[in-house]
């Protein structure tokens, strides 16, 4: 890895601005506070550092440079986003390998990224005409075909696996992926669309019929260790710079969809692909927009799915606009069937999830009934209670009263009832390890480690000291402190991130370090006090390892010596 060109990237950019791009952040004395994005809260916990260019999250403890950043929060990794970095701040990364880092799933999306060729250059040839011409049929053209990496399945029992066996990949993980199943191809005479991970590798397919063979329409891959549909959304990494362009995100249900609205251009969008929408499917969208349109099948099924997805985002405080389409057509139909204006206008028209809702509920009411009218009223009142603007509540009640010619008052007197007992928010679920009690030993070791990280002069002093920890991990990032500081001549943390950022036990240990939220700087007499109580605990506990190791001696000689050991020990003891 090219630690020097990293540097010099990390150096030109400033992590407030990147991360105030992704997360509203507020200035707070010399630093900047935001909503963290790594665990579910609504705290501004986490602290973006302009001088240290480095954030902190004091209640999940994620902490690290630019680059940790954007990996974790963008799902890439550290290639990717050093060339995003890179490009932002005029640094040619082109010619830069950086080697990949070695996964245990290399073999599968080796497979994947073979098969997804194979698929294309079958569609291409001589075999894939009728295929070209169903897709033609569809209005899906060349360029589409090309972007979204169209390909086809052979009508054949096993033309793949014998493929990729012969090129020795192992039958074994092609069963594990969902690409054979013992040695006969899964995908026999289908279109394959390829789905994406968040970062646009590819990780399954969905294959399409394309005859009337009274198949299912599609056969999508089963999970795999790479390939979770609840944790993905289709078109995800293509959306994730058009939706901070465009200031939104619009959800749809197939990737048919997706694709049609490319063709007009619109790009800020991601498909469910048949699944319910997950939790991890929600904090993706939000991570991609606050401002969510759902654009679902205009039949009974995508407005279910409409009233429950609004439901969900609203319970996470958003309220999603909704795009009505007319029954049962889709964005991908609705596109064809009445062109991009049509569609524009469509989007324009967008209402919010409260006045779609309410709108549904009135579509059961039969109004000649006093008491479904009565019924109905209170249900909107309730829904209202959703509603966090003051002024829109004042309207919603004002029509209400209007057009059942009722009192302000009483509707207001009811839906103040209705407002009290606040339905209690759902308890937030603490993922993160709650910071256990610290002893004083550990919190002493800490400091010293945090204060070598922020002044040169203590590593100095620590090496002079010749201190040793007690523990390995502390010798460990110890260590590379030291190492680090004789290398570059100074210690810098954003750099240093980078430096050990393939070593996972020193960066979690890092990141608890530097969450201590401890002061700035230190004197000569704190360090000697911190090493003096580090040194007492290392002393009691050789000693207690000796006293053990002493009751269970059984040679004299050995004994004495332990003993005496033992008693030196105590006499350095005050
Ligand atoms: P098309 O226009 O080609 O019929 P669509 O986008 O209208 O496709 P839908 O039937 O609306 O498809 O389904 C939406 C999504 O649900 C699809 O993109 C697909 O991912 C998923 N899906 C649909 N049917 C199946 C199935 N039988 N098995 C697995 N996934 C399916
Ligand atoms: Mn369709």
């Amino acid at each position: 890895m090219n630690n020097e060109l990293a540097n010099e990237i990390r150096s030109k950019c400033d992590i407030v601005d990147i991360i105030g791009e992704r997360i509203p952040l507020v200035a707070r004395g010399k630093n900047f506070f935001g909503v963290c994005p790594f665990h579910d809260d609504s705290n501004p916990s986490m602290c973006v550092s302009r001088e240290k260019q480095i954030y902190t999250c004091f209640s999940c403890h994620a902490t690290g440079n630019v680059f940790t950043f954007l990996m974790n929060y963008e799902h890439i990794d550290f290639r990717e986003a050093l060339r995003y970095l890179g490009e932002k701040v005029g640094v040619n990364v082109s010619g830069i390998s950086i080697a990949r880092k070695n996964t245990k799933y290399d073999s599968f999306y080796e497979a994947y990224s073979f098969s997804l060729k194979y698929f294309q250059n079958n569609l291409q040839s001589k075999i894939g005409k009728d295929a070209r011409s169903y897709l033609a049929a569809r209005k899906i053209d060349e360029k589409v075909i090309k972007e979204f990496e169209i390909g086809l399945s052979l009508d054949s029992s096993d033309d793949l696996t014998k493929l990729l066996t012969s090129k020795k990949y192992d039958l074994g993980v092609l069963n594990r992926i969902g690409l054979s199943s013992d040695t006969r191809d899964i995908y026999i005479d289908r279109i394959m669309f390829p789905l994406y991970d968040l970062g646009g590798k590819v990780v399954g397919f969905s294959g399409r019929i394309y005859k009337d063979n009274g198949q299912n329409k599609y056969l999508n891959t089963k999970e795999t260790p790479i390939f979770k549909k609840g944790q993905l959304l289709y078109h995800y990494h293509i959306a994730r710079e058009e939706c901070r362009l465009k200031k939104s995100v619009i959800l749809m249900e197939g990737f048919m969809d997706v694709i049609r609205a490319s063709t007009i251009g619109i790009r800020n969008t991601v498909a469910l692909m048949g699944t319910a929408l997950t939790n991890e499917q929600l904090e993706l969208i939000k991570r991609l927009s606050n401002n969510v349109i759902l654009c679902l099948d205009g039949d009974d099924p995508g407005v279910h799915a409409t009233l429950s997805i609004g439901d969900m985002l609203l319970s996470h405080g958003i309220e999603a606009k909704v795009v009505v389409l007319p029954n049962p057509e889709d964005p991908d139909s609705f596109i064809l069937n009445h062109g991009k204006e049509s569609f524009l206008n469509l989007l324009d028209s967008a209402v919010t999830f409260n006045d779609f809702k309410l709108r549904k509920l009135k579509e059961k009411v039969d109004f000649r009934s006093d008491e479904e009218t009565a019924h109905y009223i209170n249900q909107v009142l309730m829904e209202t209670t959703k509603v966090q603007d003051p002024i829109r509540i004042e309207i919603i009640l004002k029509k209400l009263a209007k057009e059942f010619d009722l009192s302000y008052n009483t509707l207001e007197m009811r839906f103040r009832e209705l407002e009290k007992p606040k339905p209690k928010e759902a308890p937030v679920v603490v993922t993160y390890q709650k910071t256990k009690k610290k002893t004083k030993y550990e919190k002493a070791m800490e400091q010293i480690l945090y204060f070598m990280l922020n002044n040169d002069w203590v590593i100095s002093l620590f090496e002079k000291e010749r201190f040793i920890f007690p523990n390995e991990e502390s010798r460990l990032l110890a260590s590379e402190i030291v190492y680090y500081y004789t290398t570059y001549g100074n210690i810098n943390i954003p750099d240093f991130y980078t430096y050990v950022q393939d070593k996972e036990e020193i960066v979690n240990f890092l990141n608890e370090i530097l969450a201590g939220n401890y002061s700035e700087s230190t004197s000569r007499d704190d360090l000697f006090e911190y090493f003096g109580v580090v040194r007492e605990y290392s002393r009691t506990q050789e000693i207690k390892r000796l006293t053990n190791s002493l009751k269970k001696e059984v040679d004299p000689v050995v004994q004495a010596e332990i003993a005496e050991k033992i008693r030196k020990l105590r006499i350095g003891d005050k």
